[in-house]
């Protein structure tokens, strides 16, 4: 039997097994995917996360990084700009996922793509291949549970849908971009538009799903209604979309936090764990953190238990101020009255970026 066996390739599980292979564990790794796929993601790294990835010897840079050190909020006629307190990286998760797989491949962690965990029973793993076992059982299979699995809360009553899509932007709407992260706030929803490697433009969003079916419910629908807004129409009308169609995921549980339980025997990691608000770009530090406190605690012989409490004490605080800011966000009054004050204090936007990250690992 494997010494680790980790369900899901995403950051959270690659990020794991490898640093369990490096340790000397044998490990493998189960992904559903077959090869590089998109993932619902902004792509914004911010400095926590690139800490992160530099510490499993990634250099996200060399894998085309785009930079971006200043962050700019638009809602209803304004616009505001800040630097950020740090320099961020767009880079896609086609590519970053998959040269993290790479790099687990070459720890020597036997990855197995093509097999779908379909049901946990207890302590039977049910894949698309058949049943599976590790003496320690990590599940990073992202936002949603698996069927058998206990689960601490889904999307609510009106849930947020994401979307993704890469775009070209015209010569003059990249260069207005170069360096940037516009998030463009609305009612019911917020997305972000940011370069990524390649001269792509990664347009990301969350809408509230009533909201999505007043809008006539379909993509299009959603792309028609930012191309009407100030600061985001006259970029995305004459932007050549870059997939065939975009990615998109229902029922994101926001604010969710594990609980350690006495008797729970998987490790949870990234999403699965807690999910922190979109707005703040930093979910893909706190699946990145989990991977290296539950790797410590599994090498270091605590269990379950032990790994929950420590991951929640890292990343609370992050999920709670981060929730905090999508809530206000939601408020039409305040919305436009908040962005009406950071427009008069720009100084306020870099410090709320501040605020909102994880602490630097340690
Ligand atoms: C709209 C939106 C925008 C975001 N923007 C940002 C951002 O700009 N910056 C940021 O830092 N974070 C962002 N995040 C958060 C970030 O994307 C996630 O927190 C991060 O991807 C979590 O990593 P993970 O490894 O837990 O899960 P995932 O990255 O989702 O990986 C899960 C992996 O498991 C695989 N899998 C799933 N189910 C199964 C199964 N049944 N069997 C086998 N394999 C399976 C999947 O194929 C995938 O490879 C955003 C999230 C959303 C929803």
């Amino acid at each position: 039997m494997t010494d680790a066996l980790v369900l899901g390739g995403g950051l959270a599980g690659s990020g794991a097994a490898i640093l369990l292979a490096r340790a000397g564990r044998s490990v493998s790794l189960i992904e559903r995917e077959t090869g590089p796929h998109h993932n619902v993601c902004g792509e914004f790294l911010s400095i926590e996360a690139r800490d992160h990835l530099e510490a499993l010897g990634m250099d996200p840079v060399a894998l085309g990084g785009s930079p971006i050190d200043r962050v700019e909020l638009a809602s209803g006629p304004r616009l505001v700009e800040a630097p950020l307190p740090f320099t961020a990286l767009g880079l896609s998760r086609f590519r970053l996922d998959e040269a993290l797989l790479e790099r687990a491949a070459g720890a020597g962690v036997d990855i197995r793509r093509g097999i779908r965990v379909n049901a946990i029973e207890g302590e039977r793993i049910r894949t698309s291949a058949g049943d599976v076992e590790g003496d320690t059982v990590l599940l990073a299979t992202g936002k949603h549970r698996i069927r058998g699995e206990r689960d601490e809360a889904d999307g609510g009553e009106d849930p947020f849908v994401g979307f993704k899509m890469h775009f070209r932007l015209s010569p003059q709407a990249r260069s207005a971009l170069a360096g940037t992260i516009r998030l463009i706030l609305f009612d019911g929803g917020y997305a972000g538009l940011q370069p990524v490697e390649d001269d792509r433009a990664n347009l990301c969003l969350v809408i509230r799903k009533v909201r999505l079916g007043e809008l006539g419910g379909s993509w299009d629908a959603v792309l028609s209604m930012l191309c009407a807004l100030p600061y985001c129409g006259e970029w995305l009308r004459d932007a050549e979309p870059l997939m065939a169609r975009p990615a998109a995921i229902s029922n994101l549980p926001y604010g969710r936090m594990a609980r350690p339980a006495a008797d729970e025997r998987m490790f949870l990691l990234g999403d699965r764990a807690g999910m922190t608000a979109s707005l703040t770009g930093d979910g893909m530090a706190l699946a990145l953190r989990s991977a290296f406190v539950a790797s410590r605690c599994v090498l270091q012989g605590g269990d379950v238990r032990d790994y929950t409490a420590s991951y929640l004490q890292e990343v609370q605080g992050q999920i709670r101020r981060a929730m905090m800011l999508q809530h206000w966000q939601e408020y039409r009054l305040l919305r436009l009255g908040g962005v009406a004050l950071l427009s008069a204090c720009p100084a306020i936007v870099t410090r709320l970026a501040r605020a909102t990250r994880l602490r630097r690992w340690a």
